[in-house]
């Protein structure tokens, strides 16, 4: 079993005497490790480390910051394989998908090294006679990322790289399911030579996160995770004076019309639907079909489905298609939301649910599976599935596929398949969602750019990355200055 240690200013600690929670490699249903359910105690150490740590990497220049960071992209990109594996075995995705969203978390790292541009403020010479006025850009203090099962590593590195170059100090509270992959992260920042205290990570649940959001020298609360908890953490955390970015769940869908290429768009949508088992915040989980697009799409999509080959990822040189979910209970809630849906009159025309991996008896497998002919008020087509699974509705128009996109609750991701430029661009002004794909399926953003989720799929005003990330772990300063000549006396003339 791997160990799950806390690390707090800049010491691995034991923890004992706690309630623990197992980890699990889903591809075989074995505990992996025990993580420890920390609470208040703890929570109290991790926060006086990192407010004791604040004032002098707040005075380390900014250029020194952002080397540290190259530093540590470097020694990511050295470790790669190993990160991929640690990703691969708590979390169950191929080998393949751990290297895209390792890859996507070296992107925030490389962003975060241009701090010394990123932190550069406004000045406005002579505002008034003599007076001049600039802007300057300050860290927070200690900022907190509580993070999701799904990316191990990509989510926090979309949060501390670039809170810490900002000058602020970290706590990480990795999600419980997860909790392995973040101690290579702070192994290889303490290789990178981060001052002790500058990032901790502290493990466990609700309690650890409760005493997180309400420490009064917490100043910042960076989220991802479910909309419930989402909701939560921002009405929690905000009344407690904090600033908030509260990423939530999502329901994205994707429309194809009649003209979409149609090898194209049936890669893309398996793709969208079923990479990472579906466990993602951007999966294309409802496809809208306008007009004869079903005709077109489903015989192809069946075929591609019932060839993704599923099975365990954790032997590097044998790599399946799909990965397995996260848990026993997780899977049983998809493959109920199946029945559900067949019992509400959807037709089922692949099925993935009684899927046998012969070599991983005990794995949380599901093969992938497409519900066809869902009507907008059921609840597959409502609820956010997180699994390998594609509903399809059936529409007549665009007019009436951009309404149902726009009556879900959430406002992550949309897309759209098409030649038509006039079908695109009205697509793309009138749906609701932060994230749009024009014959992209999925059109997460990369580092420059905000994750701009809309609705319940975002509480705050300020999203994780790109500028906005910038904004929301700094604050502004605008100093307007004066000086007088008469005052200056023989300073002036030596
Ligand atoms: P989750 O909400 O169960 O857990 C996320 C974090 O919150 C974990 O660290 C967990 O310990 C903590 N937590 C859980 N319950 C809590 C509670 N009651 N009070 C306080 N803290 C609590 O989410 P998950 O199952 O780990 O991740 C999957 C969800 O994350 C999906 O809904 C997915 O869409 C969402 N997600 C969203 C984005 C995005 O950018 N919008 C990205 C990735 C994942």
């Amino acid at each position: 079993m791997t160990p799950c240690r806390n690390f707090i200013g800049g010491e691995w600690r034991e923890v004992s005497g706690l309630a623990t929670q197992p980890v699990y490699n889903p591809s075989r249903g074995e505990v992996i490790a025990e993580v420890p359910m920390c609470g208040a105690d703890v929570v109290n150490d991790a926060v006086e480390a990192a407010h004791a740590a604040f004032p002098a990497w707040r005075d380390t220049p900014v250029v020194e910051r952002a080397r540290l960071f190259f530093r540590y992209r470097q020694l990511v990109e050295e470790n790669f394989d190993r990160l991929c594996q640690s990703v691969t075995r708590e979390h169950g995705k191929t080998l393949a998908e751990a290297r895209g969203s390792v890859y996507r978390g070296i992107e925030n790292i490389e962003y975060a090294c241009g701090a010394p541009a990123l932190l550069m403020g406004d000045t406005l010479p002579d505002l008034a006679r003599g007076v001049d006025c600039e802007t300057l850009l300050q860290p927070l203090g200690v900022c907190v990322g509580i993070t999701p099962f799904n990316f191990p590593a990509m989510v926090p590195m979309w949060m501390f790289p670039l809170a810490l170059v900002c000058g602020n100090t970290f706590i990480l509270k990795p999600s419980e399911k997860v909790p392995l992959t973040s101690l290579i992260i702070i192994e290889l920042l303490e290789k990178a030579g981060l001052p002790k205290g500058v990032l901790n990570v502290v493990h466990g649940g609700r309690d650890c996160v409760d005493a997180l959001l309400t420490h009064p020298k917490v100043r910042a609360i960076s989220f991802v995770g479910s909309t419930p908890v989402a909701r939560h953490i921002f009405e929690t955390g905000t009344r407690h004076g904090k600033r908030v970015q509260a990423n939530g769940g999502a329901k994205n869908y994707i429309v194809i019309m009649p003209d979409a290429d149609v090898p194209r768009t049936v890669e893309a949508l398996s793709t969208a639907a079923f990479g990472c088992a579906g466990e993602r915040c951007m999966a294309g989980s409802t496809a809208i079909t306008v007009g004869s697009a079903a005709d077109h799409i489903l015989p192809d999509l069946v075929q591609a489905a019932r060839a993704i080959k599923v099975g365990p990822t954790d032997i590097p040189s044998h790599q399946p298609d799909m990965g397995p979910v996260i848990t026993a209970q997780h899977r049983e809630r998809v493959m109920n939301l199946v029945a559900n849906s067949e019992r509400e009159g959807a037709k089922i025309i692949a099925d993935g649910r009684n899927l046998k991996v012969a070599d991983a008896p005990n794995g949380f497998f599901l093969g992938a599976t497409i519900v066809d002919q869902v009507a907008s008020e059921m609840e597959i087509a409502r609820e956010e599935v997180f699994g390998p699974v594609l509903n399809v509705v059936r529409m007549d128009d665009l007019d009436h596929a951009i309404e149902l996109a726009n009556q879900s609750a959430y406002g992550n991701g949309a897309a759209i398949f098409t030649n038509s430029g006039k079908a695109a661009r009205e697509f793309k002004h009138r749906v609701k969602a932060g994230m749009v794909g024009i014959n992209v399926g999925v059109p997460a953003t990369m580092a420059m750019f905000p994750f701009t989720g809309w609705d319940e799929s975002f509480y705050g005003d300020l999203h994780i990355q790109g500028r906005e990330g910038v904004q929301f772990y700094t604050q502004q300063k605008v100093v307007t200055s004066r000086w007088f000549r008469e005052n200056v006396g023989d300073v002036w003339r030596k």
